[in-house]
């Protein structure tokens, strides 16, 4: 068993809604990315060393397509 985002992994995608205007938020990947001069995949495993993100989440940039508004959201690991 390991724990993985569902998000990076491909297994779950989620869409939220912008409180701003009600648009569709869709993932731009998780947040390590772009701390990290925009390396496209990093492994679960770098994800979960950085500081302030819990081992049980996955922490996710949203944007909203239609007014831009962005938003960090945790994502909860799941186990496969
Ligand atoms: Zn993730
Ligand atoms: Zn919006």
């Amino acid at each position: 068993m390991k724990e993985v985002c569902p998000l990076c992994n491909g297994i779950q995608e989620i869409i939220k809604n912008c409180k701003r205007c009600g648009g569709d938020m869709i993932d731009q990947g998780p947040i390590v990315d772009y701390l990290d001069n925009y390396s496209p995949y990093l492994s679960n495993d770098i994800t979960q060393l950085v500081d302030g993100v819990s081992k049980n989440e996955c922490t996710h940039l949203f944007k909203c397509k239609e007014c831009n508004h962005d938003k960090r959201i945790s994502i909860q690991r799941v186990e496969i």
